[in-house]
């Protein structure tokens, strides 16, 4: 159970925030403690699995 943390930008609030990659999930998620965003991808295809970003109601259309 090993899991690799960056520090990213938030697009949402541009606040620092974390890129974590899911090894197992062959996933990889971006969170924001401050806004609550959240992005996870597919780290194989690049697609969104889930998003969700308060404030921007047009990020998952
Ligand atoms: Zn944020």
């Amino acid at each position: 159970m090993q899991a690799v943390a960056f520090r990213v930008s938030c697009p949402n609030c541009g606040q620092p925030a974390e890129r974590h990659y899911l090894e197992q999930q062959q996933q990889i998620r971006t969170q924001c403690p401050r806004c609550d965003y959240l992005m996870t991808v597919s780290a194989e295809t690049g697609s969104v699995i889930e998003a969700y970003a308060p404030g921007l109601p047009t990020l998952a259309r």
